[in-house]
């Protein structure tokens, strides 16, 4: 595997069951104090203790991996959260709301003339209602047929290593995806029942066309071009860089970096295909997103989130996830044989990096057994051993203030137990 985000989620993956197992017990864990800091004096019940998950006996975990789905996503900011419960307190059309949110957003990220978005449940529904949209238009017979495709364009094209676990997404809609690597099988590949060209953003290195022909030749021969970019903030740029280049759709992930809500996410692009996928999505009955729902304070949450996102210090931001990793990187080199070496992955989780090694001749342990004692360390702590690179590797964007200390002790703690 490539990438950092497939190489952590296979990593946490192998090891879910050995989570579920280690319950916290007894003591009051640091998370649990910042929670039980958190916590409002009016609740009494359930959640009363400030820290719901582990009162139903779910042992919340610190986060070296990153914005990982199975993980929760991010943090809400505390300002979302405040706008969120607003958005509780009211009924209101969601058809509506979604038009106006789309306007907003279209107008922060000054998107060309022509374009918006459309607030979904995930990066993974933008995907599947944004082609039901290309392939239904409004015509309501085709929109209640789906996923029966009779009278229907009914292919995708997409290059053979940009296949993925979520063009499952493209797939409910009935399409048949044609895989094909070279220009000339692209070429032969068009026909009458082409429907779209796919692109998957995070695999733009490993496919012989890239981002930006790609979208050129779907011009040229007059195809809607999509590219799913779920994980490809930062950078910021990357919300406008694609329709920019011409994409008539373009997906991001709500509750990854941008720190939404983790059941939120965009589909921006062109005015009617939008509009369209708008038609196939909740709250609209009868349709293929119906099961898709996404709810007013998602909907009000992500148009927030990217105000807070945009107007963010990101450089800032990056220095700051730096800075952790080498706070912890001090502690844990001071351990005779132990490393570090700090990367940032091309695309998809472009952010600060840091991968720990050590002299197996001086500190017993395999990279697994290591991450596997940080998770039953306690608080738990989730760092993936890494299948490409040797040792452990861990980012620090999702780590909560005072969180890169615990970690660099945890650390610290196994090197030391297991030196010879
Ligand atoms: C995370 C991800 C998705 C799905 O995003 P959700 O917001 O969780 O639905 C889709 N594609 C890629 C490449 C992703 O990384």
């Amino acid at each position: 595997m490539r990438l950092g985000t497939e190489w952590n989620r296979r990593s946490f993956l192998g090891t879910l069951g050995m989570i579920a197992g280690s319950v916290i017990a007894g003591s009051m864990t640091a998370s649990k104090k910042l929670f039980a800091a958190k916590a409002s004096s009016k609740v009494s019940g359930f959640g009363q203790t400030g820290n719901p998950y582990e009162e139903l006996g779910v042992t919340t975990v610190i986060n070296c991996e990153g914005t990982m789905t199975m993980l929760g996503g991010s943090i809400l900011r505390p300002e979302l959260e405040a706008v969120m419960a607003q958005a509780g307190r009211h009924f209101v059309s969601i058809p509506e709301l979604e038009v106006a949110a789309g306007k907003r957003i279209a107008e922060m990220l000054k998107l060309p003339e022509g374009y918006t978005a459309l607030v979904t449940s995930g990066a993974a529904a933008a995907i599947q209602s944004g082609l039901a949209g290309i392939l239904t238009g409004d015509n309501e017979t085709f929109i209640k047929q789906l996923p029966d495709l009779t009278g229907l364009k009914s292919e995708v094209i997409i290059q053979k290593s940009h296949r993925n676990p979520f063009d499952h997404q493209l797939r409910t809609t009935g399409v048949k995806l044609i895989e094909i690597e070279t220009r000339d099988e692209l070429r032969h590949a068009i026909g009458p029942r082409t429907a779209m060209m796919h692109f998957t953003n995070f695999a733009n290195g490993a496919g012989q066309i890239k981002v930006d022909e790609w979208v050129k030749l779907a011009k040229q021969y007059k195809l809607p071009c999509m590219n799913d970019a779920a994980a490809d903030t930062p950078p910021v740029s990357h919300l406008w860089d694609y329709t920019n280049m011409g994409y008539d759709l373009v997906t991001f992930s709500g509750g990854k970096a941008m720190r939404g809500p983790q059941c939120a996410g965009l589909l921006i692009g062109r005015k009617d295909l939008v509009g369209y996928a708008l038609l196939n999505n909740s709250p609209h009955e009868d349709t293929l997103g119906r099961s898709s729902k996404v709810g007013k304070e998602e909907i009000i949450g992500m148009v927030k989130a990217l105000d807070l996102y945009l107007n963010e210090d990101h450089e800032a931001l990056a220095k700051e996830w730096q800075g952790r990793l080498d706070s912890i990187s001090r502690q844990v080199v001071r351990v005779p044989g132990v490393s570090t070496a700090f990367f940032v992955p091309d695309i998809a989780n472009r952010v600060p990096h840091m991968q720990i090694t050590w002299d197996v001749a001086r500190i017993s342990l395999t990279p697994k057994q290591a991450s596997q004692l940080l998770r039953e360390s306690k608080p738990a702590i989730l760092m993936g051993a890494g299948e490409e690179k040797p040792g452990l590797a861990m980012n620090s964007f999702m780590l909560q203030p005072g969180e890169d200390k615990i970690v660099a002790d945890q650390l610290v703690r196994i090197f030391r137990e297991h030196s010879a």
